[in-house]
């Protein structure tokens, strides 16, 4: 799936909360078709076609953020929420209130953008959007990039068949693309 933040200044402050730390962070991003809070005064259906050609339907904004403390013992290198069925709850009410949907995400420190086998396992329980497939999201800091991970997994019938994966685009609005949409 292809990311995009309802506004500049929610991409700007999870920015400065991706850098104000070495350790993994993680939660879940409320996710649109439609932008409630797009700030500037062309269209942003115009803006979706403008990125995306053919394939606007498949850039989703992002509305909000809901983060979960971190609890691994090794928070550099792993992001495990403190209770992951009460974050899930908290964040599914925050989604509702926000009309989205949940994709979760979590931040790779070093800049990888692969999944982990951990986060394939943990995707393959805990992310689920449809019977094969977990859709999740991986953060990079430098720079700030959102990747929309889809991995589809084997089925009954083959079991052992290697997930496929697709991987979305981000769009930031400190690209030139966007800037020309900008008010200010
Ligand atoms: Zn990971």
């Amino acid at each position: 799936m292809n990311l995009l933040f309802s506004n500049p200044a929610l991409e700007n402050r999870f920015r400065k909360m991706v850098h104000s730390t070495t350790n993994e962070i993680g939660g879940w991003l409320c996710i649109r078709c439609e932008p409630h809070t797009w700030p500037i005064k062309f269209s942003w259906r115009d803006t979706k076609a403008a990125l995306m050609g053919r394939e606007a339907d498949r850039l989703l904004f992002i509305e909000s953020v809901v983060m979960a403390p971190n609890e691994s013992n090794i928070p550099a290198n792993e992001w495990s929420a403190w209770d992951w069925q009460k974050a899930k709850e908290m964040a599914a009410e925050t989604a509702k209130m926000h009309d989205a949907f949940l994709l979760h995400f979590h931040t790779h420190p070093n800049n990888n953008s692969k999944p982990s086998p951990q986060d394939l396992v943990f995707a393959g329980s805990l992310c689920k959007v449809w019977s094969q497939r977990a859709e999740f999201c991986i953060v990079t800091p430098d720079p700030l990039r959102l990747w929309g991970h889809s991995v589809k997994f084997g089925t009954p019938a083959n079991p052992d068949a290697k997930p496929a994966y697709e991987c979305g685009q981000f769009f930031s609005w400190r690209m030139k693309a966007l800037k020309q949409f900008r008010r200010e």
